[in-house]
C-alpha cells in the first residue's frame, strides 16, 4: 500500500480522503493555504505543509508548491480531490516526472477528456451516443457555422471546450444572436480557462442529467457502479443528486454501464471516473467525462457499499479492484443535498463564523463536512460547506429521512441554502421523480 499521501485540496473532500487513507494505514500530509490552518483535516493529518497564501492561484493551484509538499515530507503520492488541480494534465505529468504517484488517470487521458471536443470525438469512436453538434468553431467560418446551426435546429448551445463548473456556456435561440454569442463565449472562455476554443451542440429542451460511475485498475479490470441523477441544478451546477436515477430499469443500467466500461477500455482508463449524459425521451447523450472523484460520489457509495476513495488509493498502489461486476448490486436509494454558505434566495455567498452547529443523525444519515462550531468559512473558496446524504431501502424513505435531517441540522452564524433544500425535498414533482435540468430554475422563477 502507499505509505504517505499528500492531500492537495481542502474542505470536506480533504477530510474524506484523509479518512480513507487512515483506514488503510496510509499516513497523510495536508497541503493547505494560510486561510485554512484551522481546517479539520489539517488538524488530523500526520503532517501538514502550508503551500501559500489564501488565494488559490498561489496555493491550491500552485503546482511547484504542491509538489514540494510531497518532496519535503517524503510522501509517495498526491491525491488532488476534485476542482483545483484534479483535472490538470500538466500537473499530473509533473507529479509523475517528479517521481510521485498521481492518484488519478494517466496525464494523456486527462488531456484527452479535459477537452470536451476531443473527448466527444473519442467517445463517439468508442460507440457512445453524443448530442448532435460541431467540432471546434472557427471565426472565419461564420457562414458554415450558421448553416450547421440551422441543420442541427435551434436552440443550440455554445460551449467552451475547456469549460467546467457550469461556466462557459450560452444558449442561442435564433440565427440573429448566433455570431455574437460565439464571440462572447469565446472571450469568456479565454479569460476563465485560458483556452478560447468553443463548439456547438443541440440544446436539449427537457433532458435529465444522468451520469455513470466507473472504476478501472491497471490490470484491465473495469466496473460500473450504476448511475446518479443530478438534474436538480442551478446555473448548470448540481444542487441535489440521487442514486439510482428514478425510472431507469436494470436493463438500461446494464446497457449504458457496459458501454461506459467499453469506452474506458478504448482509452485505457485508470482510476475513478464519471461519464456524464443528458437523458431525454429514453436516449442517452454523452456530454463529458470527469476524470476524478466527484462531489456526489457518496450516493453511489451508499447504494453499492463500495468506498470509491479507497478504491482510488488501491488502484494508485497498483492493486486490483476489490470488486468484480457481479459483486455490484444497487441496494435501496440515496440522496445528497449540497449545503452551501449562501443566501437561500439571492444565492450570494455568506462567509463568516459558524456560531452553532448541530449535525443531524440516525439510521441512514451521513454528513460529509469539515465544519464545526466556531469554524470560520473563508471568503476565498467555493461556498459548499458540506453534504448531507440520506440512504434507505427505497426512494420514498430516503426522502423522508432527508426531510428529517434537514429539520434537525443547525448551522447558525452564516446563511445557508438549507431552507431551499427543505422546500425541494417536499416538492411534489421532485418526489414523483424524473424532473429535468430546468426544473429548479423554473421553480425559482429564473426561467
Ligand atoms: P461543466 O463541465 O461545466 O459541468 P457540462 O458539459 O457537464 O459542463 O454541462 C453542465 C450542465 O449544462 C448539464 O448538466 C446540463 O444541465 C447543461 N447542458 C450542457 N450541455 C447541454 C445541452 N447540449 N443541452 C442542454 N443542456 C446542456
Amino acid at each position: 500500500m502507499l505509505e504517505k499521501v499528500v492531500i492537495a485540496n481542502r474542505g470536506e473532500i480533504a477530510l474524506r480522503i484523509l479518512r480513507a487513507c487512515h483506514e488503510l494505514g496510509i499516513k497523510t500530509v495536508a497541503a493547505y493555504s494560510e486561510a485554512d490552518r484551522e481546517q479539520k483535516h489539517v488538524l488530523l493529518a500526520d503532517e501538514s505543509v502550508c503551500i501559500g497564501p489564501a488565494a488559490s492561484a498561489q496555493s491550491y493551484l500552485n503546482i511547484p508548491a504542491v509538489i514540494s509538499a510531497a518532496e519535503v515530507t517524503d510522501a509517495v503520492a498526491i491525491h488532488p480531490g476534485y476542482g483545483f488541480l484534479s483535472e490538470n494534465a500538466d500537473f499530473a505529468e509533473r507529479v509523475e516526472q517528479s517521481g510521485f504517484i498521481f492518484i488519478g488517470p494517466r496525464p494523456d487521458t486527462i488531456r484527452l477528456m479535459g477537452n470536451k471536443i476531443t473527448a466527444i470525438k473519442a467517445m463517439q469512436k468508442a460507440g457512445l451516443p453524443c448530442v448532435p453538434g460541431s467540432g471546434s468553431l472557427r471565426e472565419e467560418d461564420a457562414d458554415k457555422t450558421a448553416k450547421l446551426a440551422r441543420e442541427i435546429g435551434y436552440p443550440v448551445i455554445i460551449k467552451a471546450a475547456a469549460g467546467g463548473g457550469g461556466r462557459g456556456m450560452r444558449v442561442v435561440f435564433s440565427e440573429a444572436t448566433l455570431r455574437n454569442a460565439i464571440t462572447l463565449t469565446r472571450s469568456e472562455a479565454a479569460t476563465a480557462f485560458g483556452n478560447d476554443t468553443v463548439y456547438m451542440e443541440k440544446y436539449l429542451e427537457h433532458p435529465r442529467h444522468i451520469e455513470v460511475q466507473v472504476l478501472a485498475d491497471e490490470h484491465a479490470n473495469i466496473i460500473y457502479l450504476g448511475e446518479r441523477d443530478c438534474s436538480m441544478q442551478r446555473r448548470h451546477q448540481k444542487v441535489i443528486e440521487e442514486a439510482p436515477a428514478p425510472g431507469i430499469s436494470e436493463k438500461t443500467r446494464r446497457e449504458i454501464g457496459e458501454r461506459c466500461v467499453e469506452a474506458c477500455r478504448t482509452i485505457s482508463y485508470r482510476g475513478a471516473g464519471t461519464y456524464e449524459f443528458l437523458y431525454e425521451d429514453g436516449e442517452f447523450y454523452f456530454i463529458e467525462m470527469n476524470t476524478r472523484v466527484q462531489v456526489e460520489h457518496p450516493v453511489t457509495e451508499m447504494v453499492t457499499g463500495v468506498d470509491i476513495v479507497r478504491e482510488q488509493l488501491r488502484i494508485a498502489a497498483g492493486e486490483e479492484l476489490a470488486y468484480k461486476q457481479e459483486d455490484i448490486h444497487i441496494n435501496g436509494h440515496a440522496i445528497e443535498c449540497r449545503i452551501n454558505a449562501e443566501d437561500p434566495e439571492t444565492f450570494m455567498p455568506s462567509p463568516g463564523t459558524i456560531t452553532h452547529y448541530h449535525p443531524p443523525g440516525g439510521a441512514g444519515i451521513r454528513v460529509d463536512t469539515h465544519v464545526y462550531q466556531g469554524y470560520k468559512v473563508p471568503p476565498h473558496y467555493d461556498s459548499m460547506i458540506g453534504k448531507l446524504i440520506a440512504h434507505a431501502e427505497n426512494r420514498q424513505l430516503a426522502f423522508a429521512r432527508m426531510s428529517m435531517a434537514l429539520t434537525e441540522i443547525v448551522v447558525d452564524g452564516i446563511k445557508t441554502n438549507i431552507p431551499l433544500h427543505q422546500k425541494l425535498i417536499n416538492d411534489a414533482a421532485f418526489i414523483a421523480g424524473g424532473t429535468d435540468i430546468h426544473y429548479l430554475e423554473k421553480k425559482l422563477g429564473l426561467k
